[in-house]
């Protein structure tokens, strides 16, 4: 086996909710991409769509991240394979048991969209393996600097931040010309808006062994919450570390995501040994428009929509491992990704994780 190419991974997922139609829906995205591509996602869980509590698990944004993909289609198939077969899960050192397995597909629902940029893969994998946007031919977008929070960063941030996003066109980081003013971006959106029991979301990258939670732009603060990304009094001051402004998260919401990337942490761990930092995201660098902070703010911006922890993913130390790396790498993540499922529905509790009659 290698790498999937689009094609396959299309397949791949179609393919997965044909062999499990008790356990697997196949969800086509409304909107084609620059190059007419169709892109699926799939919802694991028992029964009819209901208001179970979901995650929804996204990779392949960015093009040259190819392993990502894979990590998808690998976590979706072992939750669905243990399931039918009433077994738990066992990732080399690290274990999960029948039961685990059972709560996640009955008393959950997984969102797993494993190819949001199938443009962008395909440049990637023909032409130019360092392609990292879409493919809008009026200039490729970063779609990771294409969500709606932030993105005028040069009214919201400090310009010396040293931010990751560009308004040039031909920079790899270009946020395109308005917030989702792409259709893969909007796909996205359109997950989060169609489904508002997703509560999680992870985005799954490479690379840089880290597992993040929000912020990206700025480092967090818990005791001042009109400190905060929505006041324009604060526009120019977001950005830098070790000054006065800092983004204010919820406490009990730091807590629990915290938790999430600290079992997410041990779980991958257990594996093979490989141990990645844990941590707020703009450890990383400073961003805007991300899908690590979008989902989050979106309660904030909107106090009718739901709130949603946003989880980032960096795995590996390269782009395109061989592919025998990336066979152990998927394993990795898919440890820490079933380990996350199981930790989400304890945050939830019993009362309303269980599943309907
Ligand atoms: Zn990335």
């Amino acid at each position: 086996m290698a790498y999937l190419n689009v094609d396959e991974v299309s397949s791949a997922t179609v393919a997965l909710s044909a062999a499990f139609p008790e356990t697997c829906e196949l969800v086509t995205l409304p909107e084609a991409t620059h190059e007419g591509r169709t892109c699926h996602a799939l919802r694991i869980g028992s029964g009819p769509l209901d208001d179970r509590p979901s995650i929804l698990i996204v990779g392949g944004q960015h093009a040259r991240e190819w392993g990502s993909c894979e990590i998808c289609i690998g976590a979706a198939t072992d939750l669905l394979d243990a399931h039918r077969a009433g077994t738990g899960l066992v990732y080399g050192g690290q274990g999960f048991d029948a039961a685990t397995i059972r709560r996640i597909v009955e008393s959950a629902q997984v969102f797993v969209f494993p190819l949001v940029n199938p443009d962008g893969r395909h440049h990637s994998q023909t032409e130019f393996a360092m392609w990292r946007k879409n493919r809008n031919p009026a200039g490729a977008v970063d779609l990771n600097r294409n969500y709606d929070m932030l993105w005028d960063f040069r009214t919201a941030l400090h310009p010396a931040s040293g931010a990751a996003v560009s308004d040039n066109p031909a920079s790899d980081t270009y946020h395109g010309t308005a917030p989702f003013s792409e259709p893969e971006s909007r796909n996205v959106r359109w997950m989060l808006d169609t489904f508002p029991q997703i509560r999680w979301c992870i985005d799954i990258h490479s690379f840089g062994g880290l597992l993040y939670h929000v912020w990206g732009h700025d480092e967090n603060q818990t005791s001042t919450p009109a400190m905060n990304f929505l006041d324009p009094a604060f526009d120019g001051r977001r950005g830098l570390a070790g000054d006065a402004y800092r983004e204010y998260v919820r406490p009990e919401d730091l807590d629990e995501q915290a938790r999430l990337v600290g079992v997410m942490h041990d779980a991958l761990r257990a594996v093979r040994g490989v141990s990645y930092a844990t941590g707020q995201s703009f450890e990383l660098y400073p961003t805007t428009g991300t899908l690590s902070d979008y989902p989050y703010s979106r309660h904030l911006a909107d106090p009718s929509l739901p709130r949603v922890h946003g989880i980032l993913i960096e795995w590996g130390t390269e782009f395109q491992p061989p592919w025998a790396e990336m066979e152990r790498i998927v394993l990795d993540v898919s440890s820490s990704l079933v380990a996350f499922a199981d930790q989400a529905l304890r945050e939830v509790g019993p009362a309303d994780a269980t599943a309907p009659a």
